[in-house]
């Protein structure tokens, strides 16, 4: 039997009108002429892959959608997304043949994929499209401009097999007010595109900005903008905070399984994890490590530590363990109860938790602490 909302002990909801209302936003700050590729990958930030993606199709016009792996890609095609997926890194070769079945496009940056991708398309009687991937400084997926590339070209030329549909490139420091890096990827860039244009590929579907620079530079939009975080309303852009006036699309809650009091000098946790100074009530609310929750936002310097919201307030963590979490209560006004509401991520009353407050205590990133986030939490999806 799956978890129903009624038996789940840790909740994951996803607001996805609030997701409509930020890509509205997106598409007025991008204009008319710039397409959304959703990327949906890393467990789509915590808010599962397959069901954000189909409401995104089916409520918010988005038509192209993009994946890491292929396995996220099936999932996409499981749920009924018959669009365009772009694979954005490599897949392993035992995958190619249900790469092909699948028409999904192919990240193509290296003579032996692109191979593998063409014998098995004459072997199935179709043809795959691919995307060239131009390594402008991240040094991750892709090639340089220049010789590297006119190699590449040459092999695409002797594969009819396969259609070269787009280019891109990934930005490797969007996230700072300093554009040198940006600006040097994007004219080594403009070198490749132009390589490009004269071999005769002058119709291609150009893609370079994430998130960041979807908010903060314009200038690198070309035809599409491949968002993942920016939809569910994580602005991790430079500068002005959330200037998109984006409202966070994902709420995290749990529940008080226990209170008690800690007598000063007493211990709490495994190990004797923490030694309070003072007499001090202890909530233990239900979610743990084993739901992703990110353990380095807490320390035995609980001063240092991430809150959750009880009642309205909000509560200091102690400390994770995998199951259940300690959290002080000892100044929550009014009494905590079992069964009481925990806000993990979100709001209650006056207060907001968001994961980028969770990413600071744990000195990490926001996708960090939402990708991190496992299977366990129910998974309740808004769609009005
Ligand atoms: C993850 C990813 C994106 C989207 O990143 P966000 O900053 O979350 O929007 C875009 N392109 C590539 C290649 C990616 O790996």
């Amino acid at each position: 039997m799956p978890q129903t909302l009624e038996t789940a002990t840790s909740i994951i909801r996803v607001d996805l009108p609030k997701l409509k209302r930020n890509i509205e936003k997106i598409r007025a700050h991008i204009g008319p002429n710039v397409e959304i590729i959703y990327v949906a990958k890393s467990n789509g930030y915590g808010n599962g892959i397959a069901e954000p993606a189909v409401y995104m199709r089916d409520h918010c016009g988005i038509r192209r959608f993009a994946t890491s792996q292929i396995g996220e890609a099936l999932q996409l095609r499981e749920a009924g997304i018959t669009e365009p997926i772009l694979i954005l890194s490599a897949v392993p070769f035992s995958a190619v043949p249900e790469f092909v079945r699948q028409d999904f496009t192919a990240t193509v940056y290296d003579d032996s994929f692109p191979h593998a991708l063409a014998a098995e398309a004459r072997r199935q009687g179709k043809r795959v499209k691919v995307h060239i991937k131009l390594d402008t400084g991240l040094h991750r997926i892709g090639l340089a401009p220049g010789a590297p590339l006119a190699h590449l070209i040459e092999t695409l030329r002797a594969l009819p097999e396969l259609e070269v549909e787009g280019v891109f490139t990934h930005l490797a420091n969007a996230y700072s007010l300093d554009k040198t890096v940006t600006h040097h990827q994007q004219a080594l860039f403009e070198q490749g595109l132009a390589q490009l244009r004269e071999a005769g590929y002058d119709h291609l579907m150009v893609h370079m900005a994430n998130t960041a620079a979807c908010v903060a530079s314009p200038e690198c939009y070309y035809d599409a903008v491949r968002l993942a975080a920016l939809v569910f309303g994580h602005d991790i852009s430079p500068g002005e905070q959330n200037r998109l006036h984006l409202e966070p699309v994902t709420s995290w809650t749990c529940y008080v399984l226990n209170t008690m009091w800690v007598e000063a000098g007493e211990s709490v946790s495994y190990y004797n994890y923490y030694v309070p100074k003072r007499r001090t009530r202890i909530a233990l609310v239900s979610f743990g490590m084993g739901d992703g929750y990110i353990r380095a936002a807490v320390s035995q310097d609980i001063s240092q530590n991430s809150d959750v919201l009880i009642n309205g307030h909000r509560a200091r963590l102690i400390d994770l363990n995998f199951d259940q979490t300690f959290v002080d209560i000892t100044d929550v006004p009014g009494e905590v109860k079992i069964g009481d509401v925990v806000t993990i991520v979100g709001r209650d009353g006056d207060e907001e938790i968001t994961t980028a407050e969770i990413a600071a205590h744990a000195h990490t990133s926001n996708g960090n602490v939402c990708a991190a986030i496992t299977s366990r939490p129910f998974r309740q999806y808004i769609y009005e």
